[in-house]
């Protein structure tokens, strides 16, 4: 079986971090064995449930799947399944619990998570703040930040079994004692460079900032009042940190509890790495994206989505994902027991851009929004009612009787729809990542021996052949802008459809996240780009913006504020 439109570029990311090697590094698999030990190992988890199942048939469904470039489950699927790690899943979320040996725990598990190719979320809401008396020694806590810096050592110590280092996400609650350390924790750019940081904002902060009053600091541990600061002062703040080098972000914990199919379970307090999916303590969760780019199909006059065919590939990797489930080797066993009671999986997209250039639609118009929300709420009811199926020959989630989902149809896995970042498949699937925008068109690339590439975005690339403008020249003025905005070489109504992420402003990037997140169980990862020059009340608007229009998150970054000294750092009183 032949594999299609694979890259070269995607030939060698394969070949350095997913392909088997042996001891001494030599690759001993093909990328067609690769595929082939991946299918074989998810086709078998049918056998639990049907024994009369040809497993052979269903291996080549999804190898067929997977090598036609329509879907690709997360990276740790591709790189363990069939292999001794056996991890396949993506997203963990570990409790930090206000005590040594709980703390300590919790930077061990994760170790073993980020060994297995996982990234892990925390929430260190529950850590007392710095000060607190610690009754056992007569001293005093060093609070949650500090306890941070030694879960991102540790971090920095493990790779992750060769392939990739680990990710962190760290969420403070807004009413942590400890909120503005945390706020400025990574105002240095080589602070704590292991972790994400997102503050967990709740519905009365926002109300605080909009009366423009005092909200209350809370002892976690006692949960009384032990002080109070200006919300928009602490509003402000966040901004500022944001607008200087991008983090914190933020995510709004009442969205995310609002969404807790099992709160009987327990508050959910963090997200996994890039803010994408929420999950309860103990909880972990295997993505996979359907490549939009491979859902169209062409016309007379150019391209349109091929329903039919999204709702096959959806009902297909739905199953897949199910699967996964069933023969993944969890790290721990509180992991695995946690993550079988709810089954949670994440399908989503990747390739939008892309698919919009081919549809001649530009990404910041109200008919991309439109669209987006008609295509992912496609693959949301399609998703659903793929799972509600699961659910009727395999059974439905353990805790569907105590869920929000109780009085509907049994449903297969507790949550459906994710949507990632997708930084390697994407490269793999040779597409543009999740649902961002093109970053740039076309960059130069540096190969090992000194020479210098070209590198171009096959869209485009056929774009300027159909209009006889494919030419060096050209190429190496638009890798020098990144854009084709100032190429009058290019006509108008081409450029106006490919849009970079530069040339969009936060607005529509906001639009477009709120589009794909109507219709997402969980949520979805983007990054809101500023130009450089860009004002602290822009980025304060995109806040609210991303507040008004339901987003369980923002994450943005100003252009070239990476690496700008911080000086000067605020402070609130
Ligand atoms: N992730 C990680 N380390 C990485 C990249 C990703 O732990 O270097 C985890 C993290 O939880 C992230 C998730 O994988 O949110 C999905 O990321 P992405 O879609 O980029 O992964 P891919 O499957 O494309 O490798």
């Amino acid at each position: 079986m032949a594999i299609s439109d694979i890259s070269e570029n995607a030939l060698k990311v394969l070949e350095k971090r997913y392909q088997g090697k042996d001891e001494k590094g030599n690759v001993v698999e093909s990328v067609e064995g690769m595929f082939r030990r991946v299918s074989d190992t998810i086709a078998k988890a049918d056998t639990k449930f049907d024994n009369s199942v040809d497993t052979k048939k269903l291996s080549d469904e999804f190898f067929e799947l997977m090598t036609s470039l329509r879907f690709m489950p997360n990276s740790p699927t591709l790189m363990n399944a069939g292999r001794q790690l056996g991890q396949l899943s993506a997203c963990f979320v570990l409790p930090v619990e206000d005590s040594m040996e709980g703390i300590f725990d919790s930077v061990k598990n994760a170790a073993l998570i980020h060994k297995s190719g996982g990234g892990t979320g925390f929430s260190f809401s529950r850590l007392r703040q710095s000060g607190a008396s610690v009754r056992s020694t007569g001293g005093v806590a060093s609070g949650p930040v500090s306890f941070m810096r030694v879960f991102n050592s540790a971090t920095e110590a493990v790779k992750q079994g060769g392939t990739r280092r680990g990710a962190n996400m760290g969420v403070l609650r807004i009413d942590h004692p400890d909120i503005l350390d945390f706020i400025n924790c990574k105002a240095d750019n080589a602070d704590i460079t292991n972790f994400n940081i997102s503050v967990g904002i709740t519905e009365k902060f926002m109300e605080a900032v909009e009366k423009q009053s005092d909200y209350d600091l809370i002892d976690p541990k006692t949960k009384t009042a032990v002080g109070h600061l200006s919300a928009v002062k602490v509003f402000d703040m966040i901004v500022d940190h944001a607008w200087r080098n991008g983090e914190p972000g933020i995510i709004f914990l009442d969205r995310l509890n609002r969404d807790n199919v099992v709160p009987t379970q327990g508050d959910i307090e963090s997200t996994n790495p890039c803010g994408e999916q929420p999950l309860l303590p103990y909880e972990s969760c295997n993505l996979g994206s359907i490549n939009l780019v491979k859902m169209l199909r062409k016309t007379l006059t150019g391209y349109e989505f091929d329903f039919r065919l999204l709702g096959a590939t959806v009902e297909e990797a739905v199953h897949f994902l199910d699967n996964v489930i069933e023969v993944n080797n969890y790290p721990l066993d509180i992991i695995g027991d946690t993550t079988r009671a709810t089954r949670k999986i994440g399908l989503g997209v990747m390739g939008w851009a892309d698919a919009l250039l081919l549809l001649g639609i530009p990404y910041n118009s109200d008919e991309a929004v439109d669209l987006a929300g008609k295509v992912m709420g496609y693959i949301n009811n399609t998703g659903h009612a793929a799972s509600a199926r699961l659910a009727e020959k395999r059974g439905a989630f353990p805790l569907f009787s105590v869920s929000t989902y109780k009085d509907g149809p049994a449903m297969r896995n507790a949550t459906v729809t994710t949507i990632a970042p997708t930084g390697t498949i994407s490269m793999i699937a040779g597409c543009s990542s999740g649902v961002e925008p093109v970053f740039a068109y076309a960059y130069i690339r540096n190969i090992m021996d000194g020479t210098e590439m070209v590198e171009v975005n096959p869209v485009l690339v056929a774009k300027l052949k159909e209009l006889g403008l494919y030419e060096d020249g050209l190429l190496k003025k638009i890798a020098n802008a990144g854009s084709v905005e100032n190429c009058l070489e290019i006509p108008e109504e081409v450029r106006r459809v490919f849009v970079s992420a530069q040339d969009i402003k936060p607005v529509d990037h906001i639009k477009m996240q709120s589009a794909f997140q109507r219709y997402t169980d969980n949520a979805v990862s983007k990054t809101v780009n500023f130009p450089k020059e860009a004002t602290r009340n822009d980025v304060r608007e995109a806040y609210l913006l991303a507040y008004e229009e339901d987003c369980k998150g923002v994450t943005i970054y100003r252009d070239g504020s990476r690496e700008e000294q911080v000086l000067n750092i605020g402070k609130v009183n």
